[in-house]
């Protein structure tokens, strides 16, 4: 199996369906493609076509769309037929190329491999390709076209390329410092701009924890003493918004999962009701658990019977923001000791939590460009780091060097910027030592 193999795989869902679209990448998959419907001219074209066995029997009629490399996905030659979504038609056509010649089964992410190898796509736009294939909900929608489209790589672009701007005119200053035609004074506006770009960069990085949230979602739990109403509540909110992903028990054997799209916005729901039902060491066991479930939550609801008496204080979450919430408001009158007081019964108060919810959620990301990858994260801390040096650093050349150190961190993130090449650029547009 090599690299200069020709590839296919069905690029459409599960069949049976409308349509299944069987792509070939590689030098002969325009070779391969005559072998099946004959003569294709031209490239960019929409033909239909009836494929055959070598034999002349018929297997299907379907569209060819042609792409000559690089002008395609993955930047090699490139067809893709769009067939009849039945699971004969598309083993049979998938039985005649593989049996062809340097023609086989694409492997896992083989596609976008080649793609990114010929320059088609960098490693940012990569990963936002796959978040937006597993997009479930309107905001990791969102925010995988923002990252996969180039946004996001053209902004890691353009800080690399400033950072290896400053360290040209600081290594020019090093190397000509005597000579005229080197203006002295421009290291100010080079660190000026330098402590700019960190600004930028350290907002940026304060952004990751909503591109987290929205990706792998805002997690909620409920917690509260027996009977409080955490099931009830659960099932409410769950039934109520029909979009449910997933309804699994969790990782633990008493705290159940579900996923909710709350305008948007996945948020897990984790009930820790599982508690009361245990015997007495699997209880306290129980308890240890929803504790370590609402610590690591970002957010608690924290549920009592109006007018009892909470066994589980705010303390008892640590930093995690808290709702106070009143349950059974069929049975009782609201009171001001809670945030929200609601009934799961009824469905009083519950669109009020809903909002709730939706508000603390979507104040953490405002639709910019965030990092929303631990990958990503890890290279702009490094770069940031390196930056922070670079400006405290007492000596010109190590200053210079944290930059380059920077620029190459930035560079890592797409895979793509060639820190040296920049300089090539930059040098070029220099008047000093042509
Ligand atoms: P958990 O132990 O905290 O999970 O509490 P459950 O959800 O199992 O509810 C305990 C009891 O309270 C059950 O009998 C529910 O039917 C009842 N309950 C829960 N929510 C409400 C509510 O909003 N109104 C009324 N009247 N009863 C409720």
């Amino acid at each position: 199996m090599t690299g200069t193999d020709t590839i296919f795989a069905l690029s459409s869902g599960t069949l049976p369906a409308g349509v299944a679209v069987i792509r070939l990448s590689g030098p002969k998959a325009f070779e391969a493609a005559e072998t099946l419907v004959g003569s294709l001219t031209g490239s960019r074209k929409a033909l239909l076509r009836t494929l055959k066995r070598a034999d002349g029997s018929l297997l299907d009629q379907g569209l060819v769309l042609c792409f000559r490399g690089p002008k395609s996905f993955t930047g090699e030659d490139c067809i893709e037929f769009h067939l009849h979504g039945s699971l004969a038609v598309v083993a049979a056509v998938s039985a005649e190329l593989s049996a062809m010649p340097e023609v086989r089964f694409a492997e896992a992410g083989e596609f976008s491999r080649r793609a990114f190898e010929n320059g088609k796509l960098d490693l940012v736009e990569v990963e936002g390709l796959a978040d937006l294939i597993a997009a479930e909900t309107e905001m990791q929608r969102r925010l995988a076209v923002e990252q996969g489209f180039g946004g996001q790589s053209e902004l890691y672009m353009q800080w690399a390329e400033r950072l290896t701007r400053a360290r040209a005119l600081i290594e020019a200053e090093l190397d000509f410092a005597d000579e005229d035609d080197v203006p002295g004074s421009v290291s100010d506006q080079v660190w000026r701009d330098v402590g700019s770009l960190y600004e930028e960069l350290t907002n940026h990085i304060s952004g990751a924890r909503g591109g987290e949230v929205i990706r792998d979602g805002f997690k909620v739990a409920i917690t509260g003493p027996p009977n409080a109403g955490k099931s009830t509540l659960m099932n409410a909110l769950a039934g109520r918004d029909i979009a449910i992903v997933t309804e699994i028990a969790g990782t633990t054997r008493d705290v159940l999962q579900v996923d909710l799209d709350l305008d948007g916005y996945l948020v897990k729901l984790f009930d820790t009701a599982g508690i009361r039902e245990s015997e007495d060491r699997v209880e306290l066991e129980g308890i240890r658990r929803a504790h370590l479930t609402a610590q690591g939550a970002d957010l608690v609801l924290l549920l009592e019977e109006i007018g009892a008496t909470s066994g589980l204080t705010d303390d008892e979450v640590g930093t995690v923001p808290v709702i106070r919430i009143g349950t059974k408001l069929d049975r009782h009158s609201a009171a001001s000791s809670y945030d929200i007081c609601l009934s799961a019964e009824t469905g009083e108060g519950l669109q009020i939590l809903r909002d709730a919810i939706v508000q603390r959620v979507s104040s953490l990301w405002a639709g910019s460009l965030v990092p929303n990858r631990t990958r990503q994260l890890r290279y702009l801390e490094e770069a940031s780091h390196s930056i922070h040096e670079a400006l405290n650093d007492g000596q010109l050349d190590l200053r210079a060097e944290h930059l380059r150190a920077a620029a190459s961190s930035l560079g890592r993130i797409t895979g793509r910027v060639d820190v040296e090449q920049l300089l090539d650029l930059i040098f070029s547009q220099f008047c000093i030592g042509k």
